[in-house]
C-alpha cells in the first residue's frame, strides 16, 4: 500500500446527494486534512456549480450530457468540465487524486470505481451497488493494485473500526453483526404492513437519507444489500454475517471474535462520523462532531429481525451464498420494485414479491467481468418490469 499523504486530495462522485453534501460538510470542518479536487453529479447542475465555486475545484463532471451548456455558463472558464460516462472515468483517474469517494446512486458508479482502483487511487465506498454487484472484481482489483477500500456506510465503517482497518484476521472472527434500525414498521402487524403507504415508508425513525435508501430501510432490503457488501469488504462467508435490530441506531455494528468477545462501535446518528473516519483513516482527528452523552441515552435495545414478515434478509443470504450474478439480480430487481412502489404501481409487500420472482427466474452465471454483472442487471430490470406489469399489478 502507498503511504498516505498528510493532506489528501479527494474526488467526490455524487456530490449533490445526501452523502455528497455531508462529505463537503466534513471537508469544510477539516481544511488541513482534505482538499476536494473534483466533483461529479448526475444532473443537479446548479448545486454542482455552487459546490464547485465554494471548493474551488478545477474539475467537475456531469453525467447528464444535456446539462453541459448550462454548467459551462455557471462556472469560471478555467474549470474543466467532464461529460457523461466518459467524464466520470476521467475525473475518477485524475493524476493528483489520492482518494475517490463514490456516492453515486445506481450502477453508474461501477466503471469509475474500477477505473479509480486501476489508477492506484484508494476508494471510499458509499454506493452499495459497487460491492453487491461486483464485489469479486473490485476486491481482486484492489488487492492486485494495493489500494485500500474504505467503507463509508455506517455499518461497514463500524466493522472496519472494530477490526482496526485490517482484513485477513478471518480465523479470529466468529461473526459480523450488522445492526438495523428495523425501520418504521418494526412493530406493525402483517395486515398493517400489507397496507403501508408511500408517505409512511418515506419517514425513517432515526436517519436522514435519500428516498431509495429510506424505503430500503423500511423493507430491510438495505440490510440485505449491506450483508452482501460486508461479505466482500471483510472476506467473511455469508453464513457468518448476522443482523440484529437495534432501534436507537447508536451501535452501528459489531464484530464477535472466536473468544466470545464482541467489539461494537457507537456514535450519534450522523453520517459525518463514518465519512470523516473513511477519509482520515488510520488517524482520528478532532472535528466538529459531538460525542455521545451516555446519561441522556435512555436505553439501547436489541431484538431479532422479523425475517418471515420482512424477507429481504433471507433473500440476501440466498443471493450471497449462491454468488455469481444473483446478488446483482437481487439489487436490480429491488431498484425496479422500489420505483414501482414509489409510482404506486405495486404494494409494499409487492417489493419483495417482485424480487423473489425475479431471483427464482434467474439462471446464475459467474460474475467475473463488469460486462457480465451489467448484463445480469439489465436482464433483472426487464424481468422485474414484466412481473410488475403482469401479476404484481394485481396485488
Ligand atoms: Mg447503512
Amino acid at each position: 500500500m502507498n503511504p498516505l499523504p498528510a493532506k489528501r486530495k479527494v474526488v467526490l462522485l455524487g456530490s449533490t446527494g445526501s452523502i455528497g453534501t455531508s462529505t463537503l460538510k466534513v471537508a469544510r470542518e477539516l481544511p488541513d486534512e482534505f482538499e476536494i479536487i473534483g466533483l461529479a453529479a448526475s444532473s443537479s447542475v446548479e448545486s454542482l456549480a455552487a459546490q464547485a465555486k465554494e471548493t474551488g475545484v478545477r474539475h467537475v463532471a456531469i453525467y447528464d450530457a444535456s446539462q453541459e451548456a448550462t454548467l459551462k455558463s455557471l462556472l469560471p472558464t478555467d474549470v474543466k468540465i467532464h461529460i457523461g460516462a466518459t467524464g466520470l472515468l476521467e475525473i475518477s483517474t485524475l493524476a493528483e487524486a489520492d482518494i475517490v469517494l463514490v456516492a453515486i446512486v445506481g450502477t453508474a458508479g461501477l466503471y469509475p470505481a474500477l477505473a479509480a482502483i486501476e489508477a492506484g487511487k484508494d476508494l471510499a465506498i458509499a454506493s452499495k451497488e459497487i460491492l453487491v454487484m461486483a464485489g469479486e472484481i473490485i476486491t481482486a482489483a484492489a488487492d492486485r493494485r494495493g489500494v485500500k477500500l474504505l467503507p463509508v456506510d455506517s455499518e461497514h465503517n463500524a466493522i472496519f473500526q472494530c477490526l482496526d482497518g485490517h482484513r485477513g484476521t478471518e480465523s479470529e472472527i466468529s461473526r459480523l453483526i450488522l445492526t438495523a434500525s428495523g425501520g418504521p414498521f418494526r412493530t406493525w402487524s402483517n395486515e398493517e404492513i400489507a397496507k403501508v403507504t408511500l408517505e409512511q415508508a418515506l419517514k425513517h425513525p432515526t436517519w436522514e437519507m435519500g428516498p431509495k435508501v429510506t424505503i430500503d430501510s423500511a423493507t430491510l432490503f438495505n440490510k440485505g444489500l449491506e450483508m452482501i457488501e460486508a461479505r466482500w469488504l471483510f472476506g467473511i462467508g455469508m453464513e457468518r454475517i448476522d443482523v440484529v435490530v437495534h432501534p436507537q441506531s447508536i451501535v452501528h455494528s459489531m464484530v464477535e471474535f472466536t473468544d466470545g468477545s464482541v467489539l461494537a462501535q457507537m456514535s450519534r446518528t450522523d453520517m459525518c462520523f463514518p465519512i470523516q473516519y473513511a477519509l482520515t483513516w488510520p488517524r482520528r482527528i478532532k472535528g466538529a462532531l459531538q460525542p455521545l452523552d451516555f446519561p441522556k441515552l435512555a436505553k439501547l435495545e436489541f431484538e431479532a429481525p422479523r425475517t418471515n414478515d420482512f424477507p429481504a434478509i433471507n433473500l440476501a443470504r440466498r443471493a450471497g451464498l449462491t454468488g455469481g450474478t444473483l446478488p446483482a439480480v437481487f439489487n436490480a430487481a429491488n431498484e425496479v420494485a422500489v420505483d414501482a412502489f414509489r409510482a404506486i404501481k405495486i404494494t409494499f409487500p409487492g417489493i419483495w414479491k417482485c424480487v423473489t420472482a425475479v431471483m427464482d427466474a434467474h439462471q446464475v452465471t459467474p460474475a467475473n467481468t463488469l460486462d457480465a454483472v451489467v448484463a445480469a442487471d439489465h436482464w433483472a430490470r426487464e424481468t422485474a418490469a414484466v412481473a410488475i406489469a403482469g401479476e404484481l399489478s394485481k396485488i
